[in-house]
């Protein structure tokens, strides 16, 4: 069971080498289900029992089905589609005679060192005009290899002295003899097109190593992006399974954490609230209505958290620290870089342990910074009580990441234990997820 549900992850992370690929993978996962794509230029129509979905630059994506009773609330994940890597420039191809390099630059903060010496390939969207018509092509081919050497040691006798690495001189692929085939007209023929039809392209480079399980009894996978796509396929199973409840179940995978989410498709648009509202006006509430919704919802921002590193423990604060394989884990921090508080960490506790989901926390040692994510960007937009979740794992931002392979179906148990409900207070002004 646990062999095959990773099995699952991690080819769903194979078919997702970019937020596009990702966004098209969790709508082809929601179209089997019955889920109906929804166009934001057309009003929207929806009933009792519906299942819905959109996107937004085909990289986010909302889904939500409304129940078939009294709506009490919104029950809602967060998970995000991109992750570090580095992105072609408009002229792709930068000549350094006697060879020819990809032309990259970062996207998001990625630990560059783990980018040298290792098989990557090229993915992303290209816009070909067709008649006039702009059309969007997914391209990943599995065929084409490039790669970032490194210097030998030989040469850099400081190289094994926490060498820094420039983007601009030590990070640029190779990619041909100079004079060799031009890359845009490669680009080409995986769009099916011709180089004068390409009128734009969002391209990414991807690590090509093979995702694995691995280590005695099969207690760890590793595999590129595990870091969202992992909490992002468990929320996606959690919310597929769960019963029906009086919530409107809401799953968002947004697309640009990795640079603070500030995108017309990122946590830090109006996306997710423009959508609550207009899912509300659709169901003919108004807005002192829709309002008493948000006061009962629920969120749960689903991003990896950092587990006990084997070398170097010291890294963590020993208390407050999750291990691999341990269950999910609740992420606090008392600047609100995570938004979780005193409430939604108890009400999510008490649905974990009636779920029978274990539960570690997260916090930073108090003389470092942490990362931030989701849920307090969201929040800022959304204020409905919400808690900040992960799956433990090592080497974070490395294009090659860690987890243990015990803890992707904790997630999914308690996210279909979580959606349908709705938070509900009674007379004395105590709270519970039901
Ligand atoms: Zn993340």
């Amino acid at each position: 069971m646990t062999y095959a549900l990773n099995r699952q992850l991690l080819d769903f992370i194979s078919a997702s080498p970019t937020a596009f690929h990702a966004v098209a993978q969790v709508s082809k996962h929601l179209e089997s289900d019955g889920y109906t794509k929804l166009r934001s230029d057309a009003a929207w129509s929806l009933t009792a029992g519906g299942k819905y979905y959109l996107t937004a630059n085909d990289s986010s994506l909302i889904a939500f089905r409304i129940p078939e009773g009294e709506v009490q609330g919104f029950l809602l994940s967060a998970t995000h589609s991109d992750s570090p890597t580095f992105k072609l420039k408009p002229a792709p191809q930068r000549t350094a005679a006697p060879y020819a390099q990809l032309n990259t630059e970062r996207y998001g903060g990625m630990l560059l060192h783990s980018w040298l010496d290792r098989p990557l390939s090229v993915a992303g969207r290209v816009l070909v005009e067709e008649d006039g018509r702009l059309v969007s092509r997914l391209i990943a081919p599995e065929d084409f290899s490039v790669v970032i050497p490194s210097v030998a040691v030989h040469l850099d006798r400081t190289a094994n002295d926490g060498k820094k690495l420039n983007p601009a001189v030590d990070l640029l692929p190779l990619y041909a003899m100079a004079g060799g085939t031009a890359f845009t007209a490669q680009v080409a023929k995986w769009a099916e097109t011709t180089e004068e039809q390409i009128l734009g392209h969002d391209l990414y480079l991807v690590c090509q190593d093979g995702s694995m399980l691995w280590g005695a009894d099969d207690a760890f996978i590793s595999a590129p992006r595990l870091d969202d796509l992992a909490c992002v396929y468990g929320c996606l199973q959690g919310f597929l399974s769960a019963e029906a409840g009086s919530a409107i179940d809401v799953l968002c995978v947004f697309d640009n954490e990795e640079t603070g989410s500030e995108s017309k498709q990122g946590a830090a648009s109006t996306l997710l609230r423009d959508t609550l509202r207009r899912i509300a006006a659709a169901l003919g509430l108004d807005e002192t209505a829709y309002q008493q919704l948000l006061s009962r919802s629920f969120m749960v921002s689903a991003d990896n958290a950092h587990a006990l590193h084997p070398n170097h423990p010291e890294l963590s604060d020993r208390d407050n620290c999750p291990v691999l394989n341990g269950g999910v884990v609740i992420k606090y921090n008392a600047n609100q870089r995570y938004t979780t508080d005193a409430v939604s960490a108890a009400l999510l506790r008490a649905v974990c342990r009636k779920a029978d989901v274990p539960v570690q926390t997260f916090a930073n040692r108090s003389d470092m910074v942490g990362g931030s994510t989701l849920g307090s960007i969201a929040n800022t937009h959304l204020p409905v009580r919400t808690v900040d979740i992960g799956l433990p794992q090592l080497a974070m931002h490395s294009c090659y990441e860690t987890m243990g392979s015990a803890d992707l179906a904790q997630l999914i148990r308690l996210m279909a234990a979580l959606y349908g409900k709705t938070v509900c207070t009674d007379e004395s002004g105590a709270q519970y997820l039901a």
